[in-house]
């Protein structure tokens, strides 16, 4: 009987599904590494070569697993199916160098996905490599962007790698909006945060080679530590004999030493009936399963699913503070079991890096030196009061001409600069107080923005005089006298959680990150960002970095002993959007309906956190969408010529008059 229809699509899914994995198995077998991210370090791939033939195995039992389920679930799900699936989307996205523009898109509706991609690591390839396009210099558009944290910095990377004319407008004096970081009068380097990198930044990490950044971040140890009071530490350790996930994450949750045997089971049977599980055969599908659990609250789908309150307060919720700077009960479920998804089946998904020092010297100059060389130019210290934008004869707007600035604390007076594309990639409140009532009253796409929130947060910086995480060995506490500039000081070298603090995450700066902020002949610099940061909002920053350090003290009394010499406290009362169970459907897409105005930011719609990750994806895709629409574009500028034109006859035209 001759195989049609879907049933042959099924049989076939299966047999490719078989053969594929079939391959995988002989290729782990004889080239083990491949296995691996190629950012590990040496050694590690090396340990893990070792256990080629074990991955073998697992792999192998994978192949079985996945030829079953392709014979249980209908066609078009199955692992193969939507690595097809994704095969052709990737072709059809990543456009060969000089590509001819096309531009018959409709500009109300996104022809970049923001649900896709979590999982394709070929992503840092492609971001590495730019997105492929060139436009003839007649083409050359004048872009304007608001904004120049990582989303403006992106878009601008790409438009002006095409051949844009950009030029950036901040309100801030410095570049990298919420990874920003600055000098004080005694060369002190302030951040606005505390930045860990995760394994799984394909996008992030691809800029960054580009830029030549990559070799700036440090690779911490792949274990995951909990600072309990009395300096006694809990750890979800991710190392087990070199297995990658998911065997290492089950081992992390089955040996921490975090919750009690009782919470560990009940944790077991939560997360082994989640979306996660499914995941590893069906990626697509269990991110649809967890997409709907957006409406929830991490706790309500926890407590639901049989884990304890327990496990919520000395585990999960460190976690959920570090990620999004709420708690269980206030964060959707979606987002983090979106990243546990991740940590389930990318083995670098949940290995932290930090950079060797501030961002500002190992991440933004070298951003802002690649723009400078495609002629991106930069107006910081503005403030984008306003846009200037034409309606239609209904009264709706439909084109963006230009924006009007100020800047010096108002002693700037108003200035109005005109282009032909803007782009907003600004931060949650900044695009609330932008965008015209005009666009949300007209535009359900801009009214739903007001409906999103931003979380307080405040960063402690501390300086001791020796090294405050060093619990064993009292007197390498106090030695300062070495140079530790390769940071290799005394104390605990990763990013460090606590549950029993007012800050649910932190690191001692001088270890991590010594590039910037080791100082010869003092000790630790504890970088602490306090969470919720409601309650500390309308605390004075002394009394703020008190309490700090009185927690410190709790969390490792040896360092009683040492002196806080120096102290610094940023509150930034609107920070990352908060992501409460709800709000997904808020977020906009990066194309607008009105066709010459665009929206980039980690808050807009993107499948990751509110991250750095998630904003240089949405610049990408962003940038996409203007570079998709370069042609259907030229209509705005040739109206801003004749605008122009027109402008300059009248002007002659009124002088003549005088
Ligand atoms: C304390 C803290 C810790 C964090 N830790 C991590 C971490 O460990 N890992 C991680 O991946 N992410 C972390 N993040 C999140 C990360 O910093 C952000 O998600 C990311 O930087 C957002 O980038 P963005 O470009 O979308 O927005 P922003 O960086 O907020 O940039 C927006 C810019 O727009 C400007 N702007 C707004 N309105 C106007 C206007 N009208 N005129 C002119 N300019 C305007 C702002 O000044 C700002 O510079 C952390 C954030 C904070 C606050």
């Amino acid at each position: 009987m001759p195989l049609c229809g879907p049933s042959h699509i099924f049989i076939s899914h299966s047999w490719i599904s078989l053969l594929l994995f079939f391959t995988l198995s002989l290729i782990a077998l004889y080239f083990p590494s491949i296995s691996f991210h190629p950012l590990l370090k040496e050694e590690e791939m090396t340990r893990r070569c070792l256990f080629g033939p074990l991955m073998t195995m697992f792999v192998l039992l994978v192949s079985c697993l996945s030829l079953a389920w392709s014979f249980t679930i209908p066609s078009g799900m199955g692992l193969t199916s939507r690595w097809l699936t994704r095969t052709n989307v990737q072709s059809s996205t990543m456009n060969p160098k000089f590509t001819t523009l096309k531009s018959n898109i409709d500009s109300s509706v996104a022809s970049v996905r923001g649900d896709e991609g979590l999982l394709d690591t070929s992503r840092m390839e492609r971001a590495y490599r730019g997105l492929g396009y060139k436009i003839n210099p007649s083409q050359s558009l004048n872009v304007g962007i608001i904004g120049c944290g990582l989303a403006g910095m992106v878009t601008a990377m790409e438009l002006s790698e095409a051949g844009h004319k950009v030029n950036i407008i901040d309100s801030r004096q410095f570049p990298g909006g919420k990874v920003g970081s600055w000098i004080d009068n005694e060369g002190n380097h302030i951040e606005m945060g505390l930045h860990v990198f995760f394994g799984c930044y394909y996008n992030l990490f691809g800029i960054m080679k580009r830029i030549g950044a990559l070799q700036n971040l440090r690779l911490k140890e792949h274990t995951h530590q909990f600072i309990n009071t009395g300096g006694h530490i809990g750890e979800l350790d991710f190392r087990f004999y070199g297995l990658g996930a998911p065997i290492n994450g089950v081992m992390a949750f089955a040996r921490t030493n975090q919750l009690t045997i009782k919470d560990k089971l009940a944790n077991a049977i939560a997360l082994g009936t989640s979306p996660v599980v499914k995941a590893m055969f069906d990626f697509d599908g269990a991110l649809q399963d967890i997409r709907n659990l957006d409406n929830i609250s991490f706790s309500e789908w926890f407590l639901q699913k049989g884990g304890t309150r327990e496990s919520i307060k000395r585990l999960w919720d460190p976690i959920a503070y570090a990620l999004g700077f709420l708690d269980c009960d206030n964060t959707s479920a979606r987002c983090m079991l979106t990243i546990f998804q991740l940590f389930a089946i990318r083995t670098e998904a949940s290995i932290l890096r930090m950079l060797e020092g501030s961002p500002l010297e190992y991440l933004h100059k070298p951003i802002i030196k690649y723009l400078e060389e495609r002629n991106v130019t930069f107006q910081l210290g503005r403030r984008v009061l306003d846009l200037v934008y034409d309606k239609d004869v209904r009264g709706k707007p439909n084109r963006v001409r230009g924006l009007i600035t100020t800047g010096g604390g108002g002693n700037i007076p108003p200035e109005e600069h005109h282009y032909d594309v803007i782009v907003a990639a600004t931060d949650v409140p900044g695009i609330q107080k932008l965008l015209p009532n005009d666009f949300k009253t007209n535009y359900e796409i801009f009214n739903k923005i007001d409906n999103l929130e931003a979380v307080p947060v405040q960063t402690v910086q501390l300086r001791f005089n020796g090294w405050v995480t060093e619990l064993q060995d009292k007197q390498r506490m106090k030695d300062i006298n070495h140079d530790y500039s390769n940071g290799k000081a005394p104390g605990l070298d990763n990013l460090l959680y606590s549950a029993d603090a007012d800050f649910s995450c932190f690191a001692d700066l001088a270890l991590t990150s010594p590039g910037s902020y080791y100082k010869e002949g003092e000790g630790s610099l504890l970088q602490c960002v306090l969470t919720p940061g409601d309650k500390w909002m309308p605390i004075d920053t002394e009394e703020i970095a008190k309490k700090t350090l009185e927690q410190v003290h709790k969390l490792f009394p040896s360092s009683k002993e040492l002196e806080c010499t120096w102290w610094n406290v940023v509150k930034l009362g609107k920070s990352l959007y908060r992501e409460a169970p709800g709000m997904d459907k808020y977020r906009p897409t990066q194309s607008t309906p009105i066709p010459n105005f665009f929206l980039a930011g980690s808050y807009t719609f993107q499948d990751y956190i509110d991250s750095m990750e998630g904003a240089t994806k949405s610049g990408l895709m962003c940038a996409e969408e203007i570079l998709k629409r370069t042609e259907m574009l030229q209509y705005f500028k040739q109206q801003n010529i004749e605008k122009e034109i027109e402008n300059k006859e009248q002007e002659v035209e009124e002088k003549d008059n005088e």
